[in-house]
């Protein structure tokens, strides 16, 4: 079992709005000092235990300084070098790759998948996840060193992967109705999306029908940068009116 309880102590997730991702159970927590010295200074290292579990080694002191959304971030991160295989295969020199181009490359393609999992996971938090990790780079302001690119080029670079969520990447909005969604708020996200009326009554007869209402009128989704609008918007509004909310959303 994942130590998950060290790892909650050790960090602000109880007070934090967002919970561990699901798919942490299978990864080891190792929290406590760094079982190789050369990893001090890191926030979190991912590497295989001697029968090849997957552990990812955390500083809980750091973490606790970068906040929960930009260590949710690293978490990703280093559970993508797990899922790479980067911890499985070391990196050997080539002709045409040094070690370093090869680390460079493994490190945005870590960042690359921690983005698209904080999206998925995540996907109403994930602005602030990315938002909290893009300020914490943006001030340290690291080298990088041999090994990783520089804290301004992984910035550029989740800022550039942020954008094109927003204007790219769609999903399908699930209304679910159950006593946590009063009719009140499906005709307040109807609303917010400007459906036709003369459709409403309709789709709420669905949604007490089925239990649950999937919206996507134009049959390809709504653009993710939009949902994650709306459903503030009807959340925010929900919480002013005192009743809780069970709106969700599928990423395709
Ligand atoms: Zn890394």
């Amino acid at each position: 079992m994942p130590n998950l309880l060290a790892w909650q102590a050790a960090t602000d997730w109880k007070t934090s709005p967002i919970s561990l991702p699901a798919n942490i159970e299978g990864f080891e927590m190792i929290a406590g000092p760094a079982p190789d010295p050369s990893w001090t200074g890191s926030p979190m290292v991912a590497y295989l235990g001697p029968s090849g579990e997957r552990r990812i080694w955390y500083d809980g002191v750091m973490c606790q300084q970068m906040g929960s959304y930009a260590s949710m971030f690293v978490l990703l991160h280093e559970i993508a070098h797990h899922t790479l295989l980067h911890t499985a295969q070391p990196i050997v020199p080539t002709l045409l790759l040094s070690a370093a181009q090869q680390s460079m490359g493994r490190e945005a393609q870590a960042d690359n998948v921690a983005c698209r999992e904080a999206v998925r996971f995540f996907p109403l938090e994930a602005p602030e996840v990315l938002d909290a990790i893009y300020k914490y780079w943006a001030a340290a302001q690291g080298s990088g060193g041999s090994s990783h690119p520089s804290d301004a080029q992984r910035a550029v670079n989740v800022y550039q992967q942020w954008q094109s969520y927003l204007s790219t990447a769609r999903c399908d909005i699930l209304v679910h109705n159950d006593p946590l969604t009063p009719r009140d708020a499906i005709v307040k996200l109807l609303g917010v999306l400007q459906v036709n009326p003369v459709l409403v009554d309709p789709l709420i007869h669905q949604a007490e029908l089925t239990g649950s209402l999937r919206l996507n009128y134009d049959g390809n989704g709504y653009f993710y940068g939009q949902v994650v609008a709306f459903i503030r918007e009807v959340i925010m509004d929900a919480r002013k009116h005192g009743y809780p909310l069970m709106i969700d959303f599928a990423m395709r």
